[in-house]
């Protein structure tokens, strides 16, 4: 396996929360869905229940804000989306250089700085922005949950994602280890590996979930093979026991991560990565490098 390290391009880089006089939501241009992704931060306060060593979430800066503002957070979003579709945006300096084949929107993104299904209310939130999008005259936008399915057990978050199944929804779950310890090293959290499992298999019954994936190198040191097999394994568990996966998104960081000793995985091992991935589940995988999409499979 190759050990150099790609060098993000600006615009994919840039995944800032600040846009204008925003403070809930924020423009990107992603990699993984493939152009402009409008983001929605439900965790201003940068509070998540993992503390991820690659998180990019910029938390040098301290909070703008502490609380979602619901009345400013939709108004934002029904703004953030004639911005887009008007064209206004690429007169911004940040997304003037935005290539035009980036410039479409592909979706409204439950993101941010933290994780969203801690929100309190989050079944009445994605009602809201489902609203939202078809006064917008946009009903059919995708609706993109980037998620660690930490909360799926919890009634107010699966009565959440039957919304997002009624809405065009899409759920990014997060799964990137093999072993326990691998994934308490990663995560830094005290939540059971297994609880995590559990959730994204129950929930993959119900619809097809996206696994995300990231990989990186720890102190120089690419992920141990046990663990891409440990994590391989777990996919196959999951579509053993009745769980559906549209397709595998393997990437790597492109902004700067929490922890200094944590750096971007070669092209050439994310693609590994994927061809593993591939021949073991006989999944459909993506894998991302800094500067976007860089291969696909099945
Ligand atoms: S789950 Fe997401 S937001 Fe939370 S620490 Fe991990 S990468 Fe950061």
């Amino acid at each position: 396996m190759s050990r150099s390290s790609p060098t993000p391009v600006p615009y994919f880089a840039d995944h800032a929360r600040g846009f204008e006089s925003f403070r809930f939501v924020y423009p990107v241009v992603s990699r993984r869905s493939g152009g402009i992704s409008l983001g929605v931060n439900l965790n201003p306060d940068k509070v998540c229940n993992f503390d991820c060593i690659y998180c990019q979430v910029d938390r040098t800066r301290a909070p703008q804000e502490r609380f979602v503002d619901l009345p400013r957070l939709l108004q934002e979003l029904e703004q953030g989306l004639e911005l887009v579709l008007g064209g206004r945006l690429f007169e911004h300096p940040r997304f003037a250089q935005v290539p035009q084949q980036l410039r479409t929107l592909q979706d409204m993104a439950f993101s941010g700085d933290g994780e969203p299904t801690t929100y309190s209310n989050f079944d009445q939130i994605i009602q809201q922005c489902v609203e939202v999008k078809r006064r917008a005259g946009v009903p059919q936008l995708k609706m993109v949950l980037i998620t660690n399915a930490t909360m799926f057990h919890r009634p107010v978050v699966q009565r959440g994602l039957r919304l997002l199944d009624e809405n065009q929804g899409e759920i990014w779950a997060k799964l990137e280890w093999g072993t326990e310890a691998y994934y308490r090293l990663v995560t830094q959290s005290s939540i059971p590996m297994n609880r995590v499992l559990q959730n994204i298999t129950e929930a993959a019954r119900e619809r097809p979930l996206v696994i995300q994936s990231l990989f990186m190198r720890i102190h120089g040191q690419e992920p141990p093979e046990e663990e891409i097999a440990g994590y391989c394994g777990h996919l196959e568990r999951i579509l053993q026991g009745g769980g559906q996966i549209a397709r595998v998104q393997v990437y790597t960081v492109a902004r700067p991560p929490a922890q200094r000793f944590v750096e971007p995985l070669s092209l050439e091992t994310l693609a590994q990565i994927a061809q593993q991935v591939h021949r073991r589940c006989g999944l459909a995988v993506q894998w991302f490098g800094p500067h976007g999409a860089e291969g696909q499979l099945g």
